[in-house]
């Protein structure tokens, strides 16, 4: 009874322990870095020149980095950003200069012809948009696809294979056109 007792009350003691511990360690996560990750389309592709969404958005959240680096996340992401820091927004970034327009959204498409099956493009997607099994076709849901092109050549082996085409519109996809869209109409 009494190894019980001892046993009841060492745990409770390490419990509590644990317990503030825990709180005192609490790595309190910046909000603002929180909410720049929210908009950030989470395909971790790299093409704003960060390796991954959260490092770009520390580097937004710094000023270290621009709010039109991130492709994937198109103009709409570009506003959003602009929305949350007060900012103006801008055309995406391509490399080392501006694009004058706003690439149009796109999605990969698989030629289920000429797939081998070699499942290389489901390991490089990195939002789960193809599905496929080895040796058998694979297609891609393009509501799911993000158009970061990480599982065009040289992933997948077979030249053209995959390829990147405007995707249909949707009420998800559908966006107001811009005010320079307009009145170039
Ligand atoms: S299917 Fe290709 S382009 Fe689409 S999200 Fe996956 S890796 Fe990117
Ligand atoms: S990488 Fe290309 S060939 Fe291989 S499964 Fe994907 S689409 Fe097919």
């Amino acid at each position: 009874m009494l190894a019980v007792i001892v046993i009841t009350m060492l745990s409770l003691v390490f419990g509590v322990g644990l317990g503030l511990a825990a709180l005192r360690l609490k790595v309190e996560g910046d909000p603002l870095v929180d909410k720049i990750d929210a908009i950030l389309p989470q395909t971790q592709c790299g093409q704003c020149g960060y390796p991954g969404c959260r490092p770009y958005a520390e580097a937004i959240s710094s000023s270290e980095a621009d709010i039109n680096q991130c492709p994937p996340g198109g103009y709409v992401g570009v506003v959003a950003l602009a929305d949350l820091l007060g900012r103006d927004p801008k055309p995406l970034a391509n490399g080392d200069d501006e694009v004058a327009d706003t690439p149009p959204d796109l999605v990969a498409v698989i030629d289920e012809q000429t797939c081998i099956g070699c499942t290389k493009c489901i390991q490089a997607c990195p939002v789960d948009a193809i599905v496929g099994a080895a040796r058998h076709k694979h297609t891609v849901i393009d509501a799911y696809c993000t158009g970061c092109k990480l599982c065009l050549e040289p992933v997948c082996p077979v030249p053209g294979c995959i390829e990147m085409v405007e995707p249909k519109l949707t009420v998800d996809r559908w966006r107001p056109p811009l005010p320079r869209e307009v009145a170039r109409v």
